[in-house]
C-alpha cells in the first residue's frame, strides 16, 4: 500500500505571508497519495506503481515533485479525476484481484502438502537444483496447467518466501483452532485431552479437545503442541494446559472431564496435573487412559501386571523375550527360517514382547507355539558346544523351552486371546456404557475363575499332553505337584 507517514509536524515552506505544510488529514481524503519524507512532497502511489501504456505519460505525482500545500486539494482533486490516474486505478484494482487469486492457489497448495504431512522446503532450492522441494516443485508442476499461475510464479509477488509460507500456515492454524474454539463456546462445555511425547530432544505436551458438535457427534480435535522439556513436574504442565486454553479463548468454558496418561504428574490426586485443573474446573473428573475409546488398553495394563506378580508367568514371558533375542542375532534368523522351512511350517516371526502393545505379546505367544518344534530342532543343531559362539545360550534356551512349564504356559497363554478378545472389543465399542462393561467384565472374570476348577485343568492339562507329543516333547507327569 501507500507509505502514509503520519508525522507530529510536517515541515514548513512559506507561501506569501504564511507557514504551510503537509496536512496527514489529506490521506483521509486521497487514500491514493504518499508522503515522501525526504522529498517532503506528495506522489500518487496508484500512477506510480500501476502505469500502463498510456499515450502520454503525465507525470505530475510521479516524478516532478508536488509542494504546492496552498492548492494541494485543487490540484489532487485534478488529478484523481485524470484519464491516466483512472487507468491506474483500474489496473490496480485488476493487480489486485490477481494476486488475490494467486495468494488463493498458493495457499491450497500448501494447506495440501501440510495435510499430507509432506516437508516444504528442499535441502538446494537454487534454480540448478534437481528438486527444489515439495512445495516449489509442486508450483512448477500447477504452473504447467495454469498459464496465469505461471506468470506470477515468475514473477515479483509469487508468495514462494519461507516467511511468507510460515505466515500462511500460520493464519491458517489460527482460523482452524478459531473454529474449534467457537465451536466449544457455542455447546458450552467440554473434555481435555493432553499427553506428553518425545521429539529429538524436546518433551512435547499435545492438546486435544473434546465435545459436542453442533451435528450432535462427539469430535475430538487437536489444539496444538507445547514444548514443556524446561518445566516437566505438575506445576509446569498445568501452567501450560492454563496458558493454552487461556490463548485459544476457551478457559471460561467450564470443563467436565479431562484427560491423561496414569503417571502421578498427571494423575496425583493431591499434587497432580488433574488435581490443579479441578480448583478452577470442579466438575472436571479425571479419567485415566489417553483415549477414551481405549478402555481395551487399561485391560491390557491389567493383564501385563498380573503376568508380572505370578512367577511362572514372568519366568515365560523372559524366556520369550530371550528366544526373540536370540533369534534376531545375525545368522540365526535365516537358519531359524530354513528349518521352520524344511520343516514345512509356515514362517512366523517372533517379535519383541512389549508392555503397550498386548497384541504382540499373544502373537508371539501363538507364532512361538506353532514353530516350537523348529525352534527345538534349531537349539539343538547349534547347542553343539563348539558349533558358534552362542551355543551356551542355545542350550540354556534348549532346556527351558522343553520343560512342562513352559509348554503349559504356552498353551494357557495360546488360549488366552480368544477369551480377551470379546471383552476387549466390547470395551472398545464407539457407544459402549458403564453398564454394557460393567456386565462384559463380570462375565469375564466369573468365565475365568470357572477356568480354575478340576474339570476345566483337565481339559487344559490334556491339552497339553497332546501339544507335548506333537512337538516330541516327553513330560514325565508329576501329579503331586
Ligand atoms: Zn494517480
Amino acid at each position: 500500500g501507500p507509505a502514509q507517514a503520519k508525522l507530529a509536524n510536517y515541515p514548513k515552506s512559506s507561501f506569501g505571508k504564511q507557514n504551510r505544510s503537509f496536512s496527514a488529514s489529506l490521506f483521509d481524503r486521497y487514500p491514493f497519495i504518499e508522503y515522501s519524507i525526504p522529498a517532503d512532497a506528495v506522489f500518487c502511489y496508484l500512477c506510480r506503481n500501476f502505469y500502463c501504456a498510456s499515450e502520454y505519460k503525465e507525470n505530475t505525482f510521479t516524478e516532478k515533485v508536488v509542494r504546492d500545500w496552498k492548492k494541494i486539494g485543487e490540484k489532487l482533486n485534478r488529478h484523481a479525476n485524470c484519464n491516466v490516474h483512472l487507468e491506474c486505478m483500474d489496473s490496480h484494482k485488476i493487480t489486485v484481484q490477481e494476486n488475490r487469486e494467486y495468494a488463493r492457489k498458493t495457499t491450497d497448495l500448501l494447506l495440501y502438502l501440510s495435510r499430507q504431512g509432506l516437508a516444504l522446503r528442499g535441502s538446494d532450492e537454487t534454480e540448478t537444483s534437481e528438486s527444489r522441494g515439495n512445495f516449489l516443485e509442486l508450483c512448477f508442476l500447477f504452473a504447467k496447467c495454469d498459464e496465469q499461475f505461471e506468470q506470477k510464479l515468475h514473477g515479483t509477488f509469487n508468495l514462494t518466501n519461507h516467511d511468507i509460507q510460515n505466515e500462511l500456515l500460520y493464519t491458517a492454524a489460527d482460523l482452524v483452532l478459531k473454529h474449534i474454539a467457537e465451536e466449544v463456546q457455542n455447546v458450552g462445555f467440554y473434555c481435555l485431552i493432553a499427553d506428553e511425547g518425545r521429539s529429538f530432544k524436546q518433551e512435547q505436551l499435545s492438546i486435544c479437545v473434546r465435545y459436542v458438535g453442533a451435528d450432535l457427534n462427539v469430535h475430538e480435535r487437536f489444539l496444538l503442541f507445547k514444548d514443556c522439556s524446561g518445566s516437566r513436574n505438575a506445576d509446569g504442565i498445568y501452567s501450560s494446559l492454563k496458558e493454552r486454553i487461556e490463548t485459544v479463548g476457551i478457559s471460561a468454558v467450564p470443563l467436565v472431564a479431562q484427560v491423561y496418561d496414569g503417571a502421578s504428574v498427571m494423575s496425583g490426586s493431591t499434587n497432580g496435573v488433574q488435581r490443579k485443573i479441578r480448583n478452577n474446573h470442579p466438575t472436571a473428573i479425571y479419567i485415566h487412559c489417553i483415549n477414551l475409546y481405549c478402555m481395551g488398553h487399561k485391560l491390557n495394563l491389567v493383564l501385563v501386571e498380573t503376568c508380572k506378580i505370578n512367577r511362572t508367568a514372568s519366568g515365560f514371558f523372559s524366556i520369550m523375550e530371550s528366544l526373540y533375542c536370540y533369534f534376531s542375532m545375525p545368522g540365526h534368523h535365516k537358519l531359524f527360517r530354513d528349518v521352520q522351512h524344511s520343516l514345512g511350517i509356515k514362517p512366523i516371526e517372533l517379535t519383541s514382547l512389549s508392555d503397550t502393545r498386548w497384541a504382540c505379546r499373544w502373537r508371539n505367544v501363538s507364532a512361538c507355539k506353532s514353530t516350537l518344534k523348529a525352534i527345538i530342532q534349531h537349539l539343538n543343531e547349534l547347542s553343539q558346544p563348539g558349533s558358534n559362539r552362542s551355543f551356551v545360550e542355545a542350550s540354556g534356551l534348549l532346556q527351558q523351552v522343553q520343560k512342562v512349564d513352559f509348554i503349559t504356559c504356552l498353551v494357557v497363554f495360546d488360549h488366552l486371546p480368544s477369551l480377551i478378545q470379546v471383552t476387549h472389543k466390547a470395551l472398545q465399542v464407539e457407544k459402549a456404557t458403564v453398564s454394557s462393561a460393567t456386565k462384559v467384565v463380570t462375565s469375564t472374570a466369573t468365565t475365568w475363575e470357572n477356568m480354575r476348577n478340576e474339570k476345566s485343568w483337565n481339559r487344559v492339562w490334556a491339552d497339553v499332553l497332546q501339544y507335548a507329543e506333537n512337538v516330541g516333547i516327553s513330560i514325565e507327569e508329576e501329579e503331586d505337584e
